[in-house]
């Protein structure tokens, strides 16, 4: 017999071999090769419908859900939800818990759909539905309470925002008229507004699948795919934003429904699709739409069952060939009856019982072939399910990087939950297709429905979220005015310090520098330069040319300097650094030379001349002891001599924005402003000998180091101080001073990244509320993390890994939180520095008294140099806030080597003709 077989064989679950299976099921039983074959076209359609302009054409419409944070068990509340679009209408309350257990009560009502409502008009349908929320609402008391509503509504809309979205199509059962393309919240609300005495919130629509999604997120962190089998068909699961052409933003994932059911309907599968397929699809709803659908959802298997039977009843190979009325009636055969036949374990039973109830008279080899037939039908539903399925895994892996993905496939679906062994034969293919991907499938309890909820409560766990970041940051977002009131602030200050009954008492102490001149080009010489005072100590040797081979050439050795010597004696410095100098001397074979020396010093000096140079205050992160009020120069004089092993001839002592000026202005003699934007922050200028009060003469001008890290020293600008920045000048080695220069420089723009990190991790923002052992080390947070963390060619992925090399254990939602604050934090720094900045171009170009001043600035700096953004907001707030001063920034290539010994050169040149 053409049907015989063997109960072993269904156990084995038609692996191959049981030939006698039907022609035309033949086509049926999809092989491996097959289904890996489905999977790279499902990954190719999936491509086509993210982006932007294969989106119009493709078949998988990949819809944007908004939703784009999966629950973290700190959501709390009441909320209300209707699902309409499952196989049964309902109304829900939802109460979840705060308690660490996830817990949730819920509570709900099903409601018929009757044909008159699904296939009527869209009034009808909304207005149908609200009554059945306030009868709902009515049974448990809740109308008088304003409660946030999540509506669960399964079809494939257009969303635009996570409580908007447009019907694309009904599928389906369903066929209302009048609301094809329009939003389907609003007319839910109109609908709701209808009734005077409830008032509910429309916060949140969501797919089913969704829905399913964030409620197995909410028992299983892991979760990251919504998969729905039950009347309809569709998966979605959280993509890359930046993946999302059609939503703007790359930063974070978002839940992509993928509308998988269309899959084929532009031909894609028709060399998969049988007679049957074609012939259900002609009979149904919306022929030619929704194939895939049409050949796994449980709508639709009895209905192919039918059909074959028939067809196989027609041919004399059934039933003795004689067709039933029954058997000739369209959708005779359910779902309920294939899960029916397909208990096994229950022999022929069932399947004799329901062939006998459509009035056909089964033999028991009919009985086995009918079963036969049905398992073909499922399994192929399962099979195909298990390849699309597959071909997500593979893509969440791929987005990830990693080479064994581990996730959790939550699922709700009728035909997955009561079907005795789909969930077992689904498994299984998947495991086969992706044996790279560990899956947990975990069985969502009232998923879709209660999703609609979870959706509604994350929304709102965010929303409060948002609420207190902004807050604290809001006081880093500083407006134009209060940008103008910075500058107009630094102007005055920059007077007050050029003043002489004011300059004893001015924050910015606008120091002279004795640097009267830019070079002429005509500068020559061997020098030697020191750079003491950034994050490394150099001694370098500079070649200058003069005349038509002009040129500079530079050797120079970083030395260490340890922390104990910072923060030691002034006798240690000064002899560690004339330590430095003997090995630098050894080493380029030059001890007996006596060269004139240019001491790049970059801390604030007050000088005599421009050899001699009082230290005022150490600023950045030196503090040694017995050298405020002392000299320098005297100080490494006299290291030298106690050393005796070399004489220098010690020029020029030169603050770092100096030597950056000069080496600008040796290639643009337009530049008259020095910028450091590094370690610390300051800046220099060419300021007109007559403004300066406390240097004799009013002839030519005079480069004067503002110093201007101290700027608000006195309290100006404490009005846009925030409590972070109390913090972490409190906890430096210099408190209360330098306050601009700790807003605005590297050495502190990390620190106070951390301390607010510390502050909204504190607030349960932030690494789930935990502060890490790391997070409470000063200094951890470093402003190189600011640049790499910034960058846009980062994704959030690596974000991820540079907190995480940190000690910081951040989530996909931590990483952008993170990234707002270091932009904040950098974007506040670069406006002040712009602003401060844009007060010294503006007396520039007052001094001059011209309506247009054009200017070079010569800039150097690591912050400067190496942050994505700094530099760019840094101009642009200077183009703002000085829009007469038209404003060239310049690089400067080592500063404060090349300019110390151009300053020397200069300064040479000028005492040599002085001594002639
Ligand atoms: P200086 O100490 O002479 O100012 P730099 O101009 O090189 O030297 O500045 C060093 C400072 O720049 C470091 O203290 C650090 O705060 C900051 N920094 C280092 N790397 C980066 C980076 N990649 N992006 C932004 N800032 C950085
Ligand atoms: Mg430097």
């Amino acid at each position: 017999c053409l049907w015989e077989f063997r109960y072993a064989e269904f156990t084995s679950e038609m692996n191959t071999g049981s030939e006698r299976c039907s022609l035309y099921l033949y086509h049926m039983r999809l092989s491996d090769d097959v289904l890996l074959d489905v999977m790279a076209r499902f990954r190719a359609e999936m491509a086509k419908g993210l982006g932007r302009d294969t989106n119009s054409t493709a078949t998988v419409k990949m819809l944007p859900s908004f939703v784009r944070s999966l629950p973290d068990g700190s959501e709390k509340g009441d909320f209300l939800a209707v699902d309409l679009g499952g196989s049964q209408f309902r109304a829900l309350e939802v109460k979840v818990f705060n308690d660490g257990k996830q817990s949730s009560q819920l509570e709900s009502k099903f409601y018929p759909t009757p044909k008159e409502v699904i296939q009527g008009s869209g009034t009808e349908l909304f207005s149908y539905v609200a009554d059945c929320l306030l009868d709902f609402m009515e049974s448990k008391n809740l109308q008088h309470k304003k409660l946030p509503l999540g509506f669960t509504f399964s079809f494939p809309c257009k969303q635009t925002k996570l409580e908007e979205g447009a019907l694309l199509a009904w599928t389906k059962h369903f066929k209302v008229r009048g609301v094809q393309g329009t939003d389907v919240v609003s007319s839910l609300r109109k609908a709701l507004q209808k009734h005077k005495d409830i008032d509910v919130d429309v916060l949140a629509m969501v797919n089913d699948t969704v829905g399913t999604m964030m409620t197995c997120g909410y028992d299983d962190p892991h979760c990251e795919v919504g998969l729905i089998i039950g009347t309809g068909t569709n998966a979605c699961y959280m993509e890359e934003m930046r993946h999302i052409d059609l939503v703007e933003g790359d930063e974070g994932r978002m839940c992509i429904n993928t509308e998988w059911g269309a899959f084929g309907d532009d031909g894609a599968l028709d060399d998969l699709r049988t007679e049957f397929d074609r012939e259900l699809d002609l009979g149904s709803l919306n022929p030619g739409k929704q194939l895939f659908e049409k050949m796994i959802s449980s709508l639709y298997l009895g209905e192919l069952v039918r059909l074959i039977l028939l067809k196989m009843t027609k041919e004399g190979l059934l039933f003795n060939g004689k067709v039933s009325t029954a058997l000739l009636t369209k959708d005779k055969i359910e779902m309920k009856h294939v899960c029916a036949m397909e208990k096994y374990k229950e022999g022929l039973s069932n399947t004799k019982e329901i062939l006998t109830e459509l009035n056909l008279f089964p033999s028991e080899e009919d009985c086995i072939a009918v079963q036969h037939v049905c398992t073909i039908v499922s399994f192929r539903s399962a099979n195909l399910c298990a390849a699309a399925l597959a071909a997500i895994l593979t893509r969440l892996r791929e987005n990830k990087k990693v080479l064994r993905l581990r996730t959790t496939v939550g699922i709700d679906g009728g035909l997955y939950k009561t079907h005795p062994q789909y969930p077992k034969r689904l498994h299984k293919v998947v495991r086969r297709l992706v044996p790279n991907c560990d899956v947990r499938f975990l069985l969502s309890q009232s998923g879709s429905s209660k999703g609609a909820a979870m959706v509604t409560a994350v929304a709102y766990r965010l929303a409060a979220q948002r609420k207190q970041i902004d807050a604290v940051l809001a006081p880093f977002l500083l407006s134009l005015d209060t940008l103008r009131e910075v500058k107009n602030k630094m102007r005055a200050e920059l007077e007050y310090g050029l003043k002489r009954e004011t300059q004893a008492s001015a924050t910015v102490k606008m120091l002279p520098t004795y640097v009267c001149g830019t070079p002429d080009g005509t500068e020559s010489g061997k020098f030697l330069a020191l750079d003491l005072g950034g994050t490394n100590f150099r001694v370098l040797l500079v070649k200058i040319r003069s005349g038509r081979r002009r040129s500079v050439q530079m050797y120079n050795k970083i030395f260490a300097i340890p922390l104990e010597i910072m923060q030691g004696t002034g006798e240690e410095l000064f002899d560690h650094i004339v330590q430095c100098i003997a090995d630098f001397l050894e080493y380029m074979g030059i001890k007996g030379a006596r060269l004139p020396l240019g001491f790049t010093f970059s801390f604030p000096c007050r000088q005599a001349s421009i050899d001699k140079g009082t230290l005022v205050g150490w600023t950045k992160g030196f503090k040694a002891t017995d050298c405020e009020g002392e000299d320098v120069v005297d100080m490494l004089r006299e290291a030298i001599r106690r050393r005796n092993e070399f004489d220098l001839d010690i020029v020029a002592v030169v603050n770092d924005t100096v030597g950056t000026m000069m080496t600008c202005g040796y290639e643009d003699p337009n530049c008259e402003i020095g910028l450091i934007a590094g370690t610390g922050s300051n800046v220099c200028y060419m300021e007109d000998m007559k403004n300066i009060e406390i240097v004799e003469g009013n002839e030519g001008k005079m480069c004067i180091n503002t110093e201007w890290g101290g700027f608000g020293d006195n309290g100006c600008i404490d009005n846009i101080r925030t409590k972070y920045d109390k913090q972490v000048d409190e906890g430096s080695l210099n408190a209360g001073k330098q306050r601009y220069e700790k807003m605005t420089s590297g050495m502190y723009l990390g620190e106070i990244v951390r301390q607010i990190l510390i502050d909204l991790t504190k607030q349960g923002l932030l690494f789930r509320g935990q502060i890490s052992e790391s997070l409470r080390k000063r200094g951890i947070f470093e402003t190189k993390f600011l640049s790499q963390i910034e960058s846009d060619r980062l994704a959030l992925l690596q974000v991820r890994r540079i907190l995480q090399q940190l000690g910081l254990d951040s989530t996909c939602e931590d990483s952008i939180i993170v990234k707002e604050v270091c932009g904040a934090v950098s974007r506040r720094a670069a406006q002040l520095c712009g602003a401060g900045l844009a007060a010294i171009v503006e007396k520039k170009r007052e001094n001059r008294g011209v309506e247009h001043l054009q200017i070079t600035v010569g800039v150097d700096g690591t912050l400067y140099k190496l942050h994505p953004h700094f530099s760019r907001v840094l101009q642009e707030t200077v183009r703002e806030l000085a829009p007469q001063c038209d404003v060239t920034f310049m690089l400067s290539e080592d500063g404060s080597g090349k300019g110390a010994a151009l300053i020397t050169a200069v300064a040479k040149r000028l005492h040599n003709i002085g001594r002639k």
